[in-house]
């Protein structure tokens, strides 16, 4: 068969502006060769509905194997009792436990989402707000923290059957035992949406949400650095609390609603090159080297945040815990919009957002959001903050000159050589 060298052409493209650019996106990775590899393998042309050991297809002997690791893996990682590793992606396991402990029209409270929250949170435009009957706390104006206050009030206002945490931008650790307590009081399950820090939480660098929330879900592609996906884990099992029955009838472990819920319940054949992908990025993750890799997250997260203020860059809450900064840019009379589009044209990436309090639309915003787990991937340590910091303010201090971001640009460009990426991919 002749080779599809339009797309491939495409492909290699990619690699390079993957290469040559510093990749700030919050929500971004670099994947190992192996994680690539499993992703574009054989395992993609088997169907295995069901689970292992109990399929709905024949000839699902490896892949068993493959998807058994996986949750093995995992289960390790966090040291819990359930994991499903089948969500396509971290939208798909919200999902799923939505599907597993609600029912249409019950109330849900979570982070606003132009506070730092998520779609999946509860927000008119995604099925969680349709379906759902959607609850927001905020963070608070003074000091751009979780106003648990707020929560609590609310929750005892409007009896949420779940209450979410977790957060999309917001660089601060969680209380999940104070968000525990409130939804003991008032009859709520809590999930933690662990999508961005999980691979801090992985080694023990932030709070444990496990052992306060009946339900974690996170990505596997942001910093646990795997394939894109998502999964659905608990510490420890347990019989549903609110009485809920199967089609048949039965009353179920937590643990049965929630697989039943992934499949049949939102989705089909599960992708088992995409699961085999995650068993690899699960053993990359059990390794010293990856322990390495999340404290350095957090060394290069805290120098970052240091450099921007150094330059008078407002950093919403004054600091970080995690992988990620927001910058409120509005003392720098330039919006979201303008300084991502500045950025991409000296091949910095990073994503407008919105601030807490924003006066400006989701579309323009007044700040950006900048994460370190794809340039730390790439070897960068503390001391390439202030070159990552000068270039930024070069920038986003010149929008409008297009001779000083060409020259940024080829500076970032020079910089990068030093980083290699995929060098196997020649
Ligand atoms: C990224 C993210 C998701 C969704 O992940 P997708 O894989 O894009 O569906 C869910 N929740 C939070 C908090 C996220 O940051």
């Amino acid at each position: 068969m002749q080779r599809d060298t339009l797309v491939f052409d495409l492909i290699k493209q990619e690699l390079e502006r993957q290469r040559h650019g510093i990749e700030l996106i919050a929500s971004e990775n670099f994947t190992s060769l192996q994680v690539i590899q499993a992703m574009g393998s054989v395992l993609t042309n088997k169907y295995a509905e069901g689970y292992p050991g109990r399929r709905y297809y024949a000839g699902c002997e490896i892949v068993d194997q493959t998807e058994q690791l996986a949750i093995d893996r995992l289960k390790q990682i966090f040291n819990i009792e359930y994991a499903n590793v089948q969500p396509h992606s971290g939208a798909q396991a919200n999902a799923a436990v939505a599907l597993a402990v609600l029912q249409p029209g019950d109330p849900i409270l979570g982070l606003d989402l132009s506070m730092g929250g998520h779609l999946t949170h509860g927000s008119a435009v995604n099925y969680s707000g349709k379906l759902y009957q959607p609850n927001f706390y905020g963070v608070t104006r003074e000091e751009g923290r979780v106003d648990y206050e707020m929560l609590e009030a609310k929750a005892r206002e409007v009896k949420p059957k779940m209450i979410i945490c977790g957060a999309s931008a917001y660089s601060r650790d969680w209380d999940y035992e104070r968000i525990r307590k409130v939804a003991d009081e008032v009859g709520a399950l809590v999930m933690a949406d662990i999508a961005h820090p999980a691979g801090l939480i992985a080694k023990n660098l932030l709070n444990d949400p496990f052992d306060h929330c009946h339900f974690v879900t996170s990505t596997t592609h942001k910093t646990l650095r795997g394939p894109r996906g998502g999964i659905i884990m608990m510490r420890k099992d347990f019989e549903n609390p609110f009485g809920l029955k199967d089609v048949k009838g039965n009353i179920r472990m937590m643990s049965n609603l929630l697989d039943m819920a992934v499949f049949p319940g939102i989705q089909g054949g599960p992708l088992e090159h995409v699961i085999a992908a995650k068993a690899v990025a699960f053993g990359e993750i059990l390794t010293d080297a990856y322990t390495d890799y999340a404290n350095q997250v957090i060394k290069n997260s805290q120098a970052l945040a240091k450099a921007l203020v150094a330059k008078e860059y407002q950093i919403i809450s004054g600091g970080t815990d995690n992988h990620l900064v927001l910058i409120d840019l509005r003392n720098k009379n330039i919006s979201g919009k303008k300084a991502e589009q500045a950025l991409v044209m000296a091949d910095i990436t990073a994503n407008k957002n919105m601030v807490p309090y924003d006066d400006k639309s989701a579309f323009v915003t007044s700040g950006i959001r900048l994460g370190v787990p794809a340039i730390t991937t790439r070897g960068m340590k503390e001391e390439h903050m202030q070159f990552v910091v000068n270039a930024i303010d070069q920038v986003l201090m010149n929008a409008d000159d297009t001779n000083i971001i060409a020259q940024v640009k080829k500076d970032v460009n020079d910089f990068m050589t030093q980083f290699a990426l995929y060098p196997e991919l020649g």
